[in-house]
Parts: C-alpha cells; sequence; structure tokens
C-alpha cells in the first residue's frame, strides 16, 4: 500500500530513523523535555533519543510518539510515559549493576527495548496473552535478543531466572509483592509505583545486610497490577 508521499505503508511501520513528527529532530525536542524535567543520565536519554517509540504504538498514533505522554496500547492498557520510563531505568542505573533485570508488566515492550540497551538480560512478565505474543515479535523485528519474555503473572517473579540486581514494576499496587523482593540479589534494587489509585508513589527498594530498604520517589499515575491471567 503507497502513501501519497511515495513511501509505502509497510516501510515507515519498520522505519527506525522515523519521518516528520517521529524524527530525529522531533525524539531531540523530547529528549531535551527529559533533562528539563531533571533526567540527567546521558546513557538513558542517549537511549531513549535512539529507540523508536513510534514503533511500539498503534500506526494511528505514531505522530504523537515523541510527546511526554502516556498512549494507549489496547486491552485498556498503556504505554509508559517516557519521563516516567527515563527516571525508572535512571533511578536503577544510578544505585548499582543493571546486569540481570526483571520486568513485570512488560505492555507494549517500550521500557523491555529502553532496558535491553542498558543490561545484559532482561527478563518480562506480562500477563496478557496478546500483548506477551506482540512484545515478543516486535522485539524480533527490532533485532533485539537479549529480552526473554514469559505470559504470566508477575506477582511471583521469575523465579528459575533469579536472583536480579534489578526489578522494574510498571503497574500499581497497595504494596510491593513479596516474591519480587524475595528475587532480589544482594544490593538488588527494584523500582515500583506503589499505592491506590491517584495517590501512587514511585518507591525504590534496596536489599541490605540488614533487610529492605524503602525510599519514596515522587507521586505517579500507573494502570493497576492485577491478579489474574488473560
Ligand atoms: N512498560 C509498559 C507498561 C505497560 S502498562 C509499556 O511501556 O508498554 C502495565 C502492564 O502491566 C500492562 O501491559 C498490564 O497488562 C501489565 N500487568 C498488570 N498486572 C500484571 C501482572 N500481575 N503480571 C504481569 N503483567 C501485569
Amino acid at each position: 500500500m503507497f502513501n501519497g508521499w511515495g513511501f509505502s505503508t509497510t516501510t515507515m511501520m519498520t522505519d527506525r530513523s522515523g519521518i516528520g513528527l517521529t524524527s530525529q529532530r522531533v525524539r531531540n525536542r523530547l529528549v531535551q523535555q527529559l533533562r528539563e524535567m531533571g533526567i540527567s543520565s546521558d546513557a538513558v536519554l542517549n537511549v531513549i533519543s535512539s529507540t523508536p517509540r513510534h514503533l511500539f504504538v498503534d500506526e494511528a498514533l505514531a505522530s504523537r510518539a515523541y510527546e511526554n505522554n502516556a498512549l494507549p496500547i489496547g486491552f485498556g492498557q498503556t504505554i509508559s510515559q517516557p519521563f516516567v520510563v527515563a527516571a525508572m531505568t535512571q533511578v536503577l542505573l544510578d544505585t548499582g549493576p543493571l546486569d540481570r533485570v526483571l520486568e513485570i508488566g512488560g505492555g507494549c515492550g517500550y521500557q523491555s527495548a529502553v532496558l535491553a540497551r542498558l543490561a545484559s538480560q532482561v527478563y518480562t512478565v506480562e500477563r496478557i496473552a496478546e500483548l506477551a505474543n506482540r512484545l515478543r515479535s516486535r522485539l524480533h523485528d527490532l533485532q533485539i535478543g537479549n529480552v526473554r519474555v514469559r505470559h504470566g503473572d508477575g506477582r511471583l517473579g521469575w523465579a528459575t531466572h533469579a536472583p536480579f540486581d534489578a526489578v522494574l514494576v510498571a503497574a500499581a499496587a497497595p504494596a510491593i509483592p513479596p516474591a519480587l523482593l524475595e528475587q532480589l540479589a544482594p544490593g538488588g534494587r527494584a523500582v515500583m509505583p506503589v499505592g491506590r489509585q491517584g495517590e501512587q508513589v514511585l518507591t525504590l527498594f534496596r536489599r541490605t545486610e540488614s533487610g529492605i530498604e524503602e525510599i519514596p520517589l515522587q507521586r505517579v499515575s500507573f494502570v493497576p497490577l492485577l491478579e489474574n491471567v488473560d
């Protein structure tokens, strides 16, 4: 199928560099905005700048992919706001090694792709089968080979591959599931939005020699961490 500009739709869909509202100039504007909002890690900003977020959302929303907003990805779920993706990644990167990372709530795979560039191995768990399947094939198409995807209940973590240096939870609950803390390596960190709708606080947990340390970071708004598997 061809549009008026002479590009085939298929080409546009898989074009990593992007044109118009998905171009590098527009991405740089997003990076500048994130910098002004307090993201200071060049490593994180470089990854955001070169990760094609427009390929993680529906084609109809591609022109809005480099706005600092959450966008719908189907099944009542959203791709996280770029600022939140950057902030969660930065706090994990700033507090210790990022070799083996567990992500809960893979969704469309954008956060997984960002983590994949900074970690050796990423494990992601997603409870909606269709999203898990799409995530797997999207990362394959983008030739991202260091992310393992599992369809399941992320509240249980992924014991086979534990312990993890870092755990990133992309959905909110009143408390962090105990299995996720149990699967942290010594010195390991977890970041998760904790609290009820309207009063969620992004919280950093750290496994220290004397137990789990808990540090509240900032107010956020996430979709809920659900109990059953779809
Ligand atoms: N990082 C993702 C965020 C997606 S929104 C992105 O940028 O696309 C949060 C995701 O968490 C949703 O896809 C939702 O299906 C998933 N989720 C909610 N509860 C879950 C659970 N118990 N286990 C695994 N995934 C869960």
